[in-house]
C-alpha cells in the first residue's frame, strides 16, 4: 500500500472528546484521493521505534469541496487517537494511503435509513449530505449517544434538517435522558419501513442489536450496510477447531484469473497468495480494515476472527483473506466481488 505526505490544513474541536483533521489536498494528489461517501482513509503514524496504522472514515463528502476531512473521537488509553486528539497540528505531514471502503450508498434507488452510535456517525454524515445533494432520496437517521454533550456534529444535522424539511428527519437517542438503546427503540424507528438501504456504524454490540432487529423484521440482507470500528482484534476462533495442515493448495480468482495457490501450512491464505506473488488488496493483516474481504465461492476457512464482517456478510460467504485459514481442500476465493 502506498503513502501519501497530506498537509494537515485545518483541525476543529468537535467534543470534548473528538477532533476532525482536515487535510489539504494538491492537485498532484486529486485523482488518487477521489472517493466515495462512507469511505475510509488509513493513516501511518510514527509511534516509538515503529508505526501505527489507523483508518479513519471520511467525515467529509465528495465533491463539496477539495479537502479530505476525518473525525477521530478518543478511545480510553488508545495510541493514535490521543495521539491525533493532542498533538497533530496545522500544517504537519500525516502519511495517509487512498481512500477505499464497501460502506458506500447503493444505485438501489430507495429510501435510506441510518443508525450511528457516538463516533460512528463519521461515515453517515458523509453518506446523508452526498445522499441529499445528488438524489431526490428521503433519509432517516438514528443517532445514540451518551449526552448531548457528546453530540459530534449536531448543528450540522439540524442545518441538514432546515434544509431538507422533507427529506431528512433525525432521532437523537441520548442514553443520559433515555437509558441504552434497546430493541423496542429500535423497532419503533424502522416502524413498517423495511423497504429501504440500512447504514449501521457504531459499537459492536449496537450495530450487532440494529441488524438482529432489521433481522427479525425480515429486512433484507442485501440491504444492510455494516461499517466496523474494530480496533486491535484478538483471536476468537475456537481453540478447538481444526485446521487441516495437510491442505497443499487452493484457489483463487484475482483480475479475472484462476489461480492455483500453494498453502503455506499454518498460514493465512492472504500470506500464502503474497508469498506466491498474487497481491489481492489488503492493508492492516489485522481484521481491522476489511480491504481484504472476498467471496468464499467453495470449501470451508475458520477466521482468526471475523468481528468486523456482519452476520449477514458471512452468510453470503464473505470471508477476510488475512484471517482465514483453510478447513478443506476444495477452497475457492473470489477476490473481484466486491
Ligand atoms: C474502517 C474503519 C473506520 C474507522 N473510522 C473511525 C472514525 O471515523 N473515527 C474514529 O474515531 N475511529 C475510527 N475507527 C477506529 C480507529 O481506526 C482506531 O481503531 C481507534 O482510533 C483506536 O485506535 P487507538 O490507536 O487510539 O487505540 P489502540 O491503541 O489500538 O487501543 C485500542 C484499545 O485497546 C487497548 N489497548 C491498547 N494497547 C493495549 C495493549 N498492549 N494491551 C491491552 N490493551 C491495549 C486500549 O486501552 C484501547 O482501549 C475506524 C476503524 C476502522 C476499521
Amino acid at each position: 500500500m502506498n503513502f501519501y505526505p497530506l498537509i494537515v490544513s485545518d483541525i476543529i474541536e468537535e467534543t470534548s472528546l473528538a477532533k476532525s483533521i482536515t487535510f489539504q489536498l494538491e492537485d498532484k494528489y486529486r485523482s488518487t484521493f477521489n472517493y466515495q461517501a462512507g469511505q475510509f482513509l488509513s493513516l501511518r503514524l510514527p509511534w516509538e521505534d515503529s508505526f501505527l496504522d489507523r483508518s479513519y472514515s471520511l467525515s467529509s463528502s465528495p465533491n463539496e469541496n477539495s479537502q479530505l476531512k476525518i473525525t477521530v473521537k478518543r478511545v480510553l488509553d488508545g495510541r493514535a487517537s490521543n495521539l491525533l486528539n493532542d498533538t497533530l497540528k496545522i500544517g504537519d505531514i500525516v502519511d495517509v494511503a487512498a481512500p477505499t471502503g464497501r460502506f458506500i450508498p447503493t444505485a438501489n434507488n430507495i429510501p435510506i435509513t441510518l443508525f450511528a452510535a457516538g463516533s460512528g456517525i463519521t461515515p453517515i454524515i458523509s453518506i446523508i449530505r452526498h445522499t441529499l445533494k445528488q438524489t431526490e432520496l428521503s433519509i432517516s437517521l438514528f443517532y445514540a449517544n451518551s449526552n448531548e454533550n457528546q453530540i459530534i456534529f449536531e448543528q450540522e444535522l439540524e442545518q441538514l434538517n432546515k434544509e431538507y424539511p422533507d427529506r431528512f428527519n433525525c432521532l437523537h437517542h441520548l442514553s443520559s435522558d433515555n437509558g441504552r438503546v434497546n430493541k423496542i427503540v429500535i423497532k419503533h424507528f424502522i416502524d413498517s419501513r423495511i423497504q429501504q438501504d440500512f447504514f449501521i456504524c457504531g459499537p459492536g454490540p449496537f450495530m450487532d442489536l440494529t441488524e438482529s432487529v432489521l433481522q427479525e423484521l425480515g429486512v433484507d440482507d442485501k440491504t444492510i450496510f455494516i461499517e466496523r470500528f474494530i480496533s486491535d482484534a484478538e483471536s476468537t476462533l475456537d481453540p478447538e477447531t481444526l485446521i487441516n495442515t495437510n491442505i497443499k493448495s487452493f484457489n483463487a480468482i484475482l483480475d479475472g484469473e484462476q489461480h492455483s495457490v500453494p498453502y503455506l501450512g499454518d498460514k493465512t491464505l492472504l500470506e500464502s497468495m503474497l508469498a506466491h506473488n498474487l497481491k489481492p488488496a489488503y492493508f492492516c493483516q489485522k481484521a481491522r480494515c476489511g480491504m481484504c474481504t472476498v467471496t468464499k465461492v467453495t470449501g470451508d476457512v475458520a477466521m482468526r476472527n471475523s468481528e468486523i464482517l456482519s452476520k449477514g456478510d458471512i452468510e453470503k460467504g464473505q470471508i477476510l483473506l488475512c484471517q482465514s485459514l483453510p478447513l478443506t481442500d476444495d477452497i475457492l476465493v473470489n477476490c473481484d466481488t466486491d
